[in-house]
Order: structure tokens, then sequence, then C-alpha cells
């Protein structure tokens, strides 16, 4: 199992979240599964309620920044995106057992060494890695058979609400899902970043689909891009960034 193999050689105190994969992988595959169901579903939950919380109510009651599409919600659109974000989580979750396998018969290697300024470093590249992921698997879901078949799902949302972050078809979470799974094969990552990654991530998504307009009149004013994507479909295709879509000339004009 996975504690056998892991820490031949560690003998410092185990960080929480270590001691819990540790022990989900000591009790095999669906352990790991159930342990990656709740890690993703307290994430959805805290990052999905604060951002209604502060998006939806605070900062409007508060007067500071302002709604960018002031539209009315779908009937069944909070229920629809909440469901699916359920849905995606299920497949997320399935990349547990699965790189714990991997983990088990040597093809990816971790490192426990807890070198945090390496891990800093590591977590930029990771978000660096994340940003073209994003980017080229968004690209292709704009392709017109995965539009029509797959992505439309996600832009049923027309105006994006912060529990639209894991608002997927099923096989759009399988190919988001990789992000952290792939590069797994290619370096033996600090597992601070490894954790923290899909935080980092979760924060940028969140104000993606925040509709509120925080950061306005800077090149980062990426919940106005990102809206501007749900309405207009064709453009503004990367994560959080604005290089890519400059880059490859996908950026809308505000
Ligand atoms: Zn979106
Ligand atoms: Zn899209």
């Amino acid at each position: 199992m996975i504690a056998d193999v892991a820490v031949p050689a560690y003998h410092g105190t185990m960080h929480f979240a270590e001691e819990i994969l540790f022990a989900a992988g000591r009790r095999g595959p669906w352990a790991m599964f159930f342990a990656s169901l709740i890690y993703f579903g307290l994430m959805y939950a805290s990052f999905a309620g604060l951002g209604w919380l502060l998006f939806r109510r605070l900062l409007p009651a508060l007067r500071i920044g302002r709604p960018i599409d002031g539209r009315p919600l779908k009937d069944g659109q909070i229920e629809n995106e909440i469901r699916r974000s359920l849905g995606s989580i299920f497949v997320f979750s399935c990349y547990a057992p699965l790189t714990e396998y991997a983990y088990r018969h040597g093809y990816i290697h971790v490192s426990w060494d807890y070198q945090w300024p390496l891990a800093i470093f590591q977590l930029i590249l990771l978000f660096a890695w994340n940003e073209v992921h994003f980017y080229v698997c968004h690209r292709l879901l704009h392709t017109r058979w995965l539009y029509r078949h797959v992505h439309r799902i996600h832009h049923e949302s027309v105006v994006a609400t912060p529990l639209a972050i894991y608002s997927f078809h099923w096989f759009e979470a399988l190919l988001l899902g990789s992000v952290i799974f792939l590069p797994l094969f290619a370096w033996p990552f600090e597992f601070p970043a490894l954790v923290l990654l899909p935080v980092m991530s979760l924060i940028f998504n969140t104000i993606g689909h925040s509709n509120y307009d925080v950061f306005a009149g800077t090149r980062y004013s990426a919940s106005v891009e990102h809206s501007a994507h749900h309405h207009r479909v064709a453009g503004n295709y990367g994560f959080y960034l604005p290089f890519l879509d400059d880059w490859f000339g996908t950026r809308l004009s505000q």
C-alpha cells in the first residue's frame, strides 16, 4: 500500500493532510476515492458558498464594486449548477485511486521533504501549467462537436455564479481533472505544491465566476473576462491570466 513505498526515510511529524492521504492509501482504492470526494466536496462547499455570500450578498450590500451582468438567473440554474458540480466532484475523485495505483507501482513519485521555497516555486510553475492546460482543453471544448455535446452545459450559466465553478459535463470534468494527474508523471513535486494547486486554482475559479467586477480597469479583471466568455462564447479562453488569449489573438475586446 501507499505508505509502504511512500516514506521509508521520513521521520518528521506527519502533517494532517498527509496523514489522511496515507490512511486512505492503506485502506485501498475505495478509501482514496471517498477521501477525494470529501476533499473536493468540502472545497466546493467552502469556495462556492463563500463566493456566493461575498459576491452576491456582502459586496453589493457594502456597495463595493458592481455586478457585471445584472440579468436574473435562469429558472433552476442554481440547482443545475450544484447538481452538475457534484457530478464533477465524483469524476475528479476517480483520479484518486488511479493516482494511488500509479504511485504504488512506481510510475509517479512525490517528494515528502516539505522544502517550502521549492514548493512555492513549483506551485507557481504548476499554476502556469494549469493556465496552459485549461487554455488547450477549453479551446478543444469549443470545437463544434465538443461544444454541442459537452461544453454547452457549462455555458447554460449565461450569467456566471460562484456555484458554477465545477458545473461541467462528465467528459469536461474528466479532461480538466487531469491537470494534477499528468504532471506527476514528469517530476516528483513537493507534496505541499500538489495539495495547494487545487486550492489556488479554486480561488481564481471562484473569482472568474463571480460575475462581480472587483478589479475593474486592470489587465487582471478575470471576472469581467470570464463573464464576457459566458455570454459571448467565442474568445477569452484563458483560466485567469490574460497572456495566452493575447498571444493567440483570442482576447475579446471589452
Ligand atoms: Zn466558466
Ligand atoms: Zn467556454
